[in-house]
């Protein structure tokens, strides 16, 4: 469907030409996406309030983008506004001349800070019509709160905060507060944003795209320029860079256009899973692959700037940098002189080097201190050694390697980089298979496969990783495709893979659990209609210490009294939470489920998918809630797990 021919930019607009763009009109846009569910609408509802602004204020848009993506800055940049739900109740008893106890009775009523503030406000007798909020006052507000450290700087947030509630007309502080407490709830991601954006710059230049003013033509450029720029946005996740660059070349915005640039991680590539090495060499038939130990650590992409400094970011791309001062060492030791700058994929795990050495397991390397901006982690206080396992290149003295195929990658690697010290810096342990031997009745590479998964295993790995070599095997940022997969230790145990999920939900707990949380609801999310839906209660796996750390965080006051509109689930929990943690969960097997609702519609027209007797296993810091497991990576393990019973049948 094509946004709307009849939309005039101009006559929709709150605001005269050449003045900057009041929040009023982002307000009105949010309310209008806030009940609605259609992803095609919600891109056409954003797609025109950016016309108005590309045709009225230009420099509003990026703003504007930061707004509606819930964002201050880039991922990597750390910045945060450190706010919590306490500091908007002030400011919102000292704004709307109203008393904690009521606000607190509105909350349990509404179940939202921003509901409870518009109540506030539509009850208010103001005194003179308020002064407009503009979108780049709101913008550079939150900047200067994230600035704020040290002694009164929550008063001064406070004071800042205030003054914007203040100004707000109609709806604007529903969306000021929720912005404030970093839950839009408007569901509009950068998937949505970034193409609404485009859509807006095609159909601002609609006679130049249509010359023969045939509608194939509009709806070309519609998805060609969505994907550019969504693409963009994976190899440069930077708003900066990607909205102006957009509204500089217009229509003729493209990729190829942009570079990498070091110190701005990309969105790293992922793997599929497979239920086994034959399923493995199927996908590889007649061509080269090559084997590689998956190694249990944490992911590192690690820059080597042009001034000589090395980063590393983490695998949503938050800078990891304080954490690992020995690993930044061992980078710069082993890298040659001719590489000034690059960007590498690596896996750094736990390595105990008593007796030769030994690789650790992940919690190992989760006991060693985070770092930050407050703490600093010297070499000296460092007690868990590790050692980095590099398995890929992508940026290499200036040019973007990508597109490469996996072969010439590594030459680059080895070229860049000194021989490996064992226990410190090491290439991913590889075996190659070239074509002639990538056959399914090839004995001789099934028993060498099978050894090499084994070997990985009795290395403390987590299985191995599979990966074409030659033909179509550049680097994908952000894909999850068949070029990589992933054969885990898990397929022989059971359900083929773990699930990331998301706490949104628990009940009170009983007996011995009294008095703290148990069970769990934990959901995956949907991105196609950006809902967390169910798959399962948890409620064995957590320690003691976690239970009440987890009373702590989701005290009285944190939860939502309210299921969101979001949450797709048959199940009613005491209380429902914001989705802010990520939980690795394994279970034994999947089953379909009238209660939860995970990839309802995508197996059973009116049942979701769920897991049976689903554990605990850990806390997953480096993934958001969004990037937990998806609704499509549950179809298709239930998919992997109802043809392998399949395969065991038929034997
Ligand atoms: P998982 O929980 O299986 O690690 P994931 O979603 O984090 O899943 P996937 O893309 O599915 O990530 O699997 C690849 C992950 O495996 C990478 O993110 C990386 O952290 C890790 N890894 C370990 N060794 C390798 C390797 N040789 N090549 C690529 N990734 C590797």
């Amino acid at each position: 469907s094509l946004p709307s021919e009849k939309y005039n930019p101009k006559n929709h607009a709150c605001w005269r030409d050449g003045e900057p763009a009041p929040y009023l009109h982002l307000a009105r846009t949010f309310n209008l996406l806030e009940d609605e569910k259609g992803k095609i609408k919600a891109t056409s509802i954003l797609c025109n309030m950016f016309r108005s602004l590309l045709a009225l204020s230009p420099e509003d848009v990026l703003p504007a983008v930061y707004l509606c993506t819930n964002k201050i800055a880039a991922d990597h940049e750390n910045v945060e506004l450190n706010i919590g739900g306490s500091l908007v109740t002030t400011a919102l008893e000292e704004a709307c001349g109203t008393n904690r106890l009521k606000l607190k009775e509105m909350y349990n009523k509404l179940g939202d800070l921003g509901d409870v503030a518009q109540e506030c406000r539509q009850t208010q007798r103001l005194l003179a019509p308020p002064t407009p909020l503009l979108i780049k006052d709101i913008y550079s507000a939150l900047r200067k709160i994230s600035l704020q450290t040290g002694n009164g700087s929550t008063l001064r947030k406070k004071g800042i905060i205030v003054h914007l509630m203040r100004s707000c007309r109609e709806k604007e502080i529903k969306f000021l507060v929720r912005t404030l407490v970093r839950n839009l709830r408007i569901g509009a991601m950068l998937r949505t944003v970034l193409p609404a954006l485009a859509h807006a710059v095609v159909m601002n230049s609609r006679p130049t795209v249509c010359q023969e003013g045939k509608a194939e033509n509009l709806k070309a450029a519609l998805q060609v320029l969505s994907a550019e720029v969504v693409e963009a946005y994976n190899i440069l996740p930077n708003l900066d860079i990607i909205v102006s660059s957009l509204m500089n070349k217009g229509i003729e915005f493209s990729v190829s256009s942009l570079s990498m640039v070091p110190g701005i991680p990309i969105k790293p590539m992922l793997a599929k899973i497979t239920n086994g090495i034959p399923q493995a060499l199927k996908l590889f038939q007649n061509k080269a692959f090559t084997c590689e130990y998956k190694y249990d650590g944490q992911r590192a992409q690690i820059h080597k700037l042009v001034d000589g400094s090395v980063h590393v970011f983490s695998r949503n791309g938050d800078e990891s940098t304080s954490r690992f001062p020995d690993l930044i060492d061992m980078i710069k030791e082993s890298c040659k002189p001719v590489a000034s700058t690059f960007i590498i994929d690596a896996e750094v795990v736990a390595i105990d080097r008593k007796n030769g050495y030994r690789i650790m397991s992940f919690q190992e390397l989760s006991s060693r201190a985070r770092g930050g901006k407050d703490t600093l982690v010297t070499k000296e206080s460092i007690k868990v050694g590790i050692c980095v396992f590099v398995f890929d290149i992508m940026f290499a003295n200036g040019e973007q390697l990508l597109g490469f195929p996996l072969r010439q990658r590594r030459k680059y690697l080895k070229d860049l980089f000194y021989d490996e010290r064992p226990g410190y810096f090491e290439y991913a342990k590889e075996t190659t298979i070239e074509a002639d031997d990538a056959y399914l009745t090839c004995e001789a590479t099934l028993t060498r496969i099978n050894t090499f998964l084994e070997d990985a295993l009795r290395s403390s790995c987590e299985g191995i990783m599979v990966k074409s070599l030659d033909i179509d095997s550049g680097y994908s940022p952000s894909k999850r495709s068949d070029k990589w997969l992933k054969v885990k230790r898990d397929y022989v145990e059971g359900l083929n893979d773990t699930l990331d999920l998301v706490p949104i939900g628990a009940w009170h707990g009983n007996g011995r659990k009294a008095g703290w949380y148990s069970p769990f609801l934990m959901a995956c999310f949907n991105p196609e209609t950006e809902e967390y839906q169910s798959v399962c209660r948890v409620m064995s796996g957590f320690s003691d210490s976690f239970y009440i750390e987890m009373k702590e965080l989701f005290s009285e006051d944190k939860v939502l009294s309210k299921k969101p509109p979001y949450y797709q689930t048959g199940e009613t929990p005491d209380m429902w939470f914001c989705p802010q943690l990520v939980w690795e969960i394994r279970g034994a097997d999947f089953t379909v489920s009238p209660v939860h609702h995970a990839a309802i519609g995508l197996v059973h027209p009116s049942r979701g998918i769920s897991i049976r007797f689903p554990r605990f296993i850990s806390s997953v810091s480096d993934r958001n809630p969004e990037e937990c497991s998806t609704a499509a990576d549950i179809v298709e393990m239930f998919q992997l797990q109802t043809r392998k019973m399949d395969v065991t049948t038929e034997g």
